[in-house]
């Protein structure tokens, strides 16, 4: 089978090609850097890397833009509030994004681009819709005539029939002449930094950047388009907008948007403060890779619901994969090739990829992995497991590395110094006496996570460390 993404300006799945070459050009809408990113923002690019990694492995090669947007009304709220220019104010939380994406083993895409520096062209997109009649102007601010562009609904699959044009709104702190209509342009408030242009003075809209920036690395018509869902409309919709009125021509072939990241049934967000970084979690003892593997595990067309079970269940999930590799690389099986285990890694192996084929059914994929390992084990029990069996094995678990990676430990996890594993002993003890025993359950975790291994006897509790 090839492979197949639900597409949503179709509403449909279909099967996927690059329009030319191997190559498949991308873009994906990233982080607005006014704040650290939350690890619902991060479920969000975490789908971004599994579809990387999915196209390359079945034979694309990679041509993907990510943008950093570091220009919004939060971002000059925030740094003129602290009295810091736009990049003294953005550069922490951009920085601090990508480390949180290495972390989780994020790859980087081809080019991550900041909004600010591309100013030049997204003014000249601006005064080439104006000469093509989609904009009007309005008190130094510049908006996009969506009564101009036909379409305009096509991918969010909206009726405007009943917005009427012409009703004069205020949104935003904006005069608009349509409640859909949307500013390129954004004419300076009094103290606000601004940009001295052709169009005048003021910043870009978030919308224009995406439009711009995709098209100046890609071209006019990109293979894939990415982002949440909650970009479907209007960010998206605007983005087609701008690119199809300036090109003539279909912006994005397919259009990707994952579900949210959910806390008790309502969407991890800023605004309702029900949100983790992914600096809280692993200072509560986490690994990132358990944060990457519970973020990755659920189809990204699905809400995943965050649990801090969630998160104990994936850490077990990654200890069986572990310790499935150590038997392998460790153990003493008898010489030969036991056929009929070589034919059930053949069929894990053309399970996990038929799974990722079919829209990134990561669940699925999963599955056949440990159903696979479970059958090892077992086989390795039975005695029926032989020394020839476990290259092909220890090829699929490479293979399946190469999506998910997440079997190999973070370095800080190997970084547990004696002193600081006694001192979590310690607390643990403590939380013992006091009959916290979830803390001290939580203690015993953290600690099997950075591969310490507790024993409790009658004189104390002893440790361990775990040889992989
Ligand atoms: P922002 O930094 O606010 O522009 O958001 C960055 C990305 O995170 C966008 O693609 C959003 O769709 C996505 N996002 C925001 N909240 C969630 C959530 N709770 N679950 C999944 N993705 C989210
Ligand atoms: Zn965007």
């Amino acid at each position: 089978m090839a492979l197949r993404f639900y597409n949503t300006l179709t509403l449909r799945v279909e099967e996927f090609q690059p329009a030319r070459d191997l190559t498949v050009r991308m873009y994906t809408c990233g982080p607005t850097v006014y704040d650290y990113a939350h690890i619902g923002n991060f479920r969000t690019f975490t789908f971004f890397d599994i579809l990387r990694r999915v196209l390359r492995d079945r034979g694309f090669r990679l041509d993907h833009v990510m943008n950093i947007t570091d220009v919004d009304d939060k971002i000059i709220r925030n740094a003129t509030a602290q009295g810091k220019s736009l990049e003294e104010y953005t550069r922490v939380y951009t920085e601090a994004f990508l480390e949180d994406c290495k972390a989780l083993r994020l790859e980087r895409p081809e080019h991550l681009v900041r909004a600010t520096e591309h100013i030049p062209e997204m003014v000249a997109a601006i005064r080439a819709l104006s000469g093509k009649q989609y904009t009007y102007e309005s008190e130094g601010s510049t908006y996009y005539r969506i009564a101009s562009f036909p379409e305009y609904g096509k991918l969010s699959h909206n009726d405007f029939t009943g917005i009427k044009a012409g009703a004069r709104v205020e949104v935003d702190t904006y005069d608009k002449n349509d409640a859909r209509d949307f500013a390129l342009w954004k004419a300076p408030k009094e103290g606000e930094p601004f940009w001295e242009t052709e169009i005048g003075k003021g910043r870009p809209g978030w919308h224009i950047e995406c439009s711009v920036m995709a098209m100046k690395y890609l071209g006019e018509t990109l293979d894939i388009h990415g982002g949440g869902v909650d970009l479907i409309f209007p960010h998206h919709e605007n983005e087609i907008a701008q690119s199809e009125a300036l090109t003539g021509r279909p912006f994005a072939r397919f259009w990707l948007h994952s579900e949210f990241l959910l806390v008790e049934g309502q969407r991890m967000g800023k605004s309702l403060g029900n949100y983790y970084t992914l600096r809280d979690l692993l200072s509560r003892g986490y690994q990132p890779e358990t944060i990457r593997y519970l973020l990755a595990s659920v189809p990204y067309r699905k809400a995943l619901n965050f649990t801090f079970d969630g998160l104990k269940s994936a850490a077990t999930a990654i200890e069986r994969l572990r310790n499935f590799r150590l038997r392998l690389q460790t153990d003493a099986y008898p010489e030969g090739m036991n056929e009929k285990l070589r034919e059930r890694t053949r069929s894990a192996e053309r399970d996990f990829v038929a799974s990722l084929e079919d829209d990134l059914n990561t669940a699925e994929a999963l599955a056949a992995v440990f159903e696979y390992v479970r059958d090892m084990n077992t086989a390795m029990d039975s005695g029926e497991f032989r020394a020839g069996n476990a290259g092909p094995a220890l090829d699929l678990l490479a293979h399946f590395d190469s999506i998910f990676e997440v079997l190999e430990p973070s370095a800080a996890a190997a970084g547990l110094s004696d002193e600081e594993v006694e001192k979590l002993i310690a607390e643990r003890n403590r939380a013992r006496r006091e009959r916290n025993f979830a803390r001290s359950d939580e203690i015993r975790q953290e600690l099997l996570n950075q591969g310490i291994i507790l024993e409790d006897t009658r004189e104390g509790a002893r440790w361990k460390r775990k040889l992989s």
